[in-house]
């Protein structure tokens, strides 16, 4: 006859090893997602730039970036993030970068 105890631990211990194993599985489809990401390259669209102190339009301000920017989605490492403008959803953009059609958050 089994212990009751002994059944509600083996299938604690079994849910668990399957949690930490998913895990890492869960990471490398996030790696996978972020690195399929290329990083924009300045003039990418509407005059973006990497460095807002490059910005040389007549819409930019100082203390304008892209991490204030109402279409940041934050980042996703290293100062890169996304941006959910139409026109950038298929790069990473820089969290000081800025452009053309920057609104603020
Ligand atoms: S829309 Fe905003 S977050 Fe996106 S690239 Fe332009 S300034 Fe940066």
């Amino acid at each position: 006859m089994s212990n009751p105890i002994d059944g509600g631990r083996r299938k604690f211990l079994k849910a668990s090893a399957m949690g930490v194993a998913a895990l890492p599985l869960a990471t490398l489809v996030h790696q996978r997602t972020v690195k399929a990401m290329p990083q924009a390259e300045d003039d990418h669209a509407h005059d973006y730039v990497n460095d807002a102190a490059d910005a040389d339009h007549p819409r930019y301000e100082e203390g304008q970036y892209c991490d204030n920017c109402t279409f940041w989605e934050g980042e996703v490492e290293n100062g890169w993030g996304e941006c959910s403008h139409p026109d950038f959803t298929d790069v990473l953009v820089k969290d000081k970068g800025w452009c053309g059609v920057y609104a603020p958050a």
